[in-house]
This record gives C-alpha cells, structure tokens and sequence, in this order.
C-alpha cells in the first residue's frame, strides 16, 4: 500500500520539525505540532487541521520562520501551508469541520507570513470594558508621539518586514490580535523607537477615540518615584489604566534595577492586557537575554509576539537613503548614495548621521553634493567611528568597473573575466581592509583562505608584467582610495 503523498509530506515536515527544535524543545514539539493534522495536498499547498483558533495563532506567532521554511523544503518555493481550524465545541459537535478543498470558504492572508490562513471563527472574543465610560475618563492625554516617525518614513526591507507588518496589524486591531504585547527588539539605531512610535501613530489616525501613550521606561520609573514621593501612587496607577495602546521604550533599561517600578508595570500590564488594551514594548535584546528583569514580568512578555530588527542588507540601506533625502528636500546621484549605504553598514542611526553631515557640509561650504564631497566626509566619519571600507563595496567597484553583475562575484562562474573580478576584489580586500584571509574568502565567494592568498599573488604579478593589468590596478586603486 502506498500511503497518500500529503501523509508523507507532512511527516518528511514532522520529522524535520522535530529535528531542528532538537530534544529541549519536545514538549514543544508535542504540544504544538504532534497534534497536527495533515488533510490534504493541493498541488503545492498543503492543508492540515488544527485544533483551534488559539492553537492556530500561536503557531502562527511562534513557529512561522520553522513552518515556513519545511514547508518550501518540502514543496519548493511556491510550497504553502493552509490551516484548517477544528470548530469550537459549542457550534460544531463534530471535531472536524473542514476536510474538503478551500473553494467554499474563505482564505485570508496573514500579514507575516503571507501563507494564505484558512480560519474558521468561533466567535468575536471582543470584550467591552464595563469599567471605562466613553467620553468621562478619556480626558485627554499627550501621546507624546514624534510626528516625524511615521509608518510611511519607515523603510521596509527584509531586515523588519515581519516587524513592521506586526505593526500595522497592531495598528489596525490594537488588543485584539494575538500580538499583545508586541514586543520588538534589535540591537542600537535599528528603528525600534521609529517603528514604535509609528504603531501609536498609525493607530490614532484609524483610531482618533484611541488613548496612546509613548513613554521610555526611564520617563515611567521615574513618574513612578516620583509618585511615591508625593503620595499619588494611586493617581499614577489608574492614569495608566485609561490608556489603550501603552508603549514602553526600551524596557532593558530596568533589567537589574527598580524592582517596585517593575512591578507597578506588572499589574499595570495585567490590567490593560485583561482588558483588551495593546501594549508595545521596546528592548535592546530578546526576551530570552533580558537578564535582570522580573520572571514574571518577563513571562508576560513572552505572551504575545516577538519580532526582531535586523541591520538592512545594501539595498534597503539605498532606499532608506534616499526616503531621508527626500525628507530633507535634497536630492543625491546614484554614485553617492552607493558610496554611503556600501561604507555605513552598522545601523541606521549612523547611516542617517553620515547623511545629515553631509547634508551640513555641503550648505555650510556651499559645495554641492558629488561622490568627492561625500567620500571626504565619509572616510572622515568612517575613520572616527574605526572602520573600514568594506569588501562588500570593493566588490561593488571591481564589477563596475569591470562592467559584471555583483553577484557573479558569489557564483561558480570559471570565466576568465569572472575570475578576474573575484581575484582583484581579493587583492584590493586584503591591501585596504583588515579583514582576514579566510573572512576575505568566505565573501568572495565562498573560497578557502589559499585561494586568496593565490588571488593576491596573480595580481602581483600580473601588474608587474602585464602594462594594461597595471593602468586597471591603478584607477581600480584610485577609485577606492580617492
Ligand atoms: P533604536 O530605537 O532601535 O535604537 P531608532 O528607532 O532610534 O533606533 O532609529 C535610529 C534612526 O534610524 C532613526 O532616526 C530612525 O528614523 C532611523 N531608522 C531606523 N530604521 C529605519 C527604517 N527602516 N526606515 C527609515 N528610517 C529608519
Ligand atoms: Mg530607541
């Protein structure tokens, strides 16, 4: 007997599954994925039962990245996942409620993970606060919301996709999807406090009846002393429980210290998850790394979701490059915004700070804004903050020049011009960076450190005795350097 092929897919998936969360993580395997049903495959899309909403959403929240890549390893790239949800007992007698193809009901999208949702409601679970009447309690707040941090100035790139969709669907049903809290971590000038204030922002312009408030976590401890020094405690408690959407920034500022702050949140957070209330929180690491915080609190915490801000690849370097110029009324060649976004490469603070210095510069001296401007200041900027250039940009300038694709640099590609492009960008790497042979390597395409070594050589030697090596080498050089 041969078993269905969708039996076999889903266990291949299992199998998979269980392997990459390894044996820490069984019960997590059990819980979540052991009870999943597979029904049936349609073409490239797999259908498999799950128990509940709850259960749907969770792995929805917690298990999307796993889920999706067995998923595709299993059924190639247009490989998709389609839940069908059990009813709620009190609607349906019969377990099961969908076997059968999706065309009698609704597909939707979910936001992150662009995996089409078959969901199956059991109901609204809205819940009406009974203890806020409209229009009495909701004096007015500031929200303290930066103006400039929009949804719309926030660039998306691989790096904060699944961040920023998070966001918008915050946005749109604040306390009322799985997302709550949000919590969103990276690490320095990655955008948490941008993408945060947008979220508050977003939702007052599709909810203006909204209560939001941004505070740091260091404003709200020290409101809180501050309270407890004038006997308004009270006062302080119930101002936060009138707020709808709550964002705290950078909550690892309390990690180790301010216990009684900590567990003034604590019962402020309880209050406004149980009333349906979204919270947004902000933190420098992920949950699992913030140390010196409250188990309790940091339980909760893991409550909803946790998406992280990646540092942006170069493209999306570009075109947060250009969304800021853009702002500033300024417009920059195509030769120096690839100048920038190749040479600024650890966060978006710095990038943004570069920009601005030469956006000062240029008015200050009355020069305009060409590639020799900004490579002045950029390698002025760069040598104060110790770096480099880098051999992503080497790459960028050896291809240019040499009129080739970028990327053949990363393929297997034994042509001589290739070969060529890939040995000058090892040459120029190991003369202008620091980096090592094998770091030099492992970026020109994925070569072991002899090879490097070997690139350099050739180029030695070529440039000694071939004059039409030397003219390339030396305005290869000048460009780099200039
Ligand atoms: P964090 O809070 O993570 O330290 P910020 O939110 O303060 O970082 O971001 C630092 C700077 O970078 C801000 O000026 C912000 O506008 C900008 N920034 C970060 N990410 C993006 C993005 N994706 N698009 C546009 N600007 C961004
Ligand atoms: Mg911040």
């Amino acid at each position: 007997m041969i078993e269905e092929e969708y039996k076999k897919v889903w266990a291949a998936c299992l199998r998979m599954i269980e392997d990459t969360l390894g044996p820490e993580n069984h019960m997590a395997f059990e819980t979540w994925f052991r009870p999943i049903v597979p029904l049936q495959l349609d073409g490239t899309t797999l259908i498999v039962q799950v128990p509940s909403q709850f259960f749907y959403e969770y792995l929805e929240e917690h298990y999307i990245d796993l889920l999706k890549r067995v998923i595709k390893l299993q059924l190639g790239v247009s490989g998709m996942l389609k839940y069908s949800v059990v009813m709620d007992q009190s609607i349906s007698t019969s377990p099961i409620v969908t076997t059968l193809p999706s065309q009698s009901r609704q597909s939707t999208r979910n936001p992150l993970t662009d995996l089409p949702v078959d969901i199956n409601k059991g109901g609204e679970r809205e819940l009406p606060n009974p203890f806020i009447i409209p229009g009495i309690q909701k004096t007015r707040v500031n929200s303290q919301l930066s103006p400039n941090y929009t949804l719309d100035n926030f660039v998306e790139g691989d790096c904060n996709r699944l961040a920023r969709s998070a966001g918008y669907a915050v946005a749109e049903k604040p306390g009322t999807t799985s997302f709550n809290p949000l919590l969103l971590h990276s690490g320095v000038g990655l955008g948490k406090t941008h993408l945060a204030n947008a979220i508050g922002l977003k939702t007052k312009e599709l909810h203006p009846d909204m209560t939001v408030l941004y505070v740091t976590s260091e404003q709200f401890m020290q409101q809180y002393a501050e309270a407890g020094r004038t006997g308004t405690t009270n006062d302080f408690i119930h101002f936060y429980e009138i707020i709808d959407v709550l964002i705290i920034d950078d909550i690892q500022f309390w990690a180790g210290k301010a216990p009684k702050t900590q567990e003034a949140f604590f019962h402020i957070f309880n209050y406004l998850h149980q009333h349906g209330c979204q919270i947004i929180i902000t933190s420098d690491k992920a949950p699992g790394e913030l140390q010196g915080l409250e188990p309790r609190l940091l339980s909760r915490l893991k409550w909803g979701l946790s998406a992280d801000l990646q540092a942006p690849d170069v493209e999306t370097r570009k075109r947060i490059l250009l969304k800021k110029a853009q702002n500033e009324g300024i417009e920059l060649t195509d030769d120096v915004v690839e100048y920038i976004a190749y040479n600024i490469n650890t966060n978006v603070r710095e990038l943004e700070g570069a920009l601005i210095s030469l956006i000062a510069q240029s008015t200050l001296n009355r020069k305009e804004i060409n590639l020799e401007l900004t490579k002045q200041m950029i390698d002025k900027y760069v040598q104060s903050s110790a770096r480099e250039i880098t051999i992503d940009y080497i790459q960028k300038v050896v291809c240019d020049y040499l009129d080739l694709p970028v990327e053949t640099i990363q393929n297997t590609s034994r042509k001589r011009e290739v070969v060529q492009a890939r040995q000058l960008s090892m040459y120029f790497a190991k003369k202008i960076t620091k980096s090592s042979l094998a770091v030099i390597g492992m970026q020109c395409g994925n070569k072991d450190h002899a090879t490097v070594l070997h690139a350099c050589k050739t180029i030695d030697n070529l440039r000694q005795t071939d004059r039409h090596m030397r003219a390339m080498v030396d305005e290869l050089e000048k460009k780099l350097n200039a």
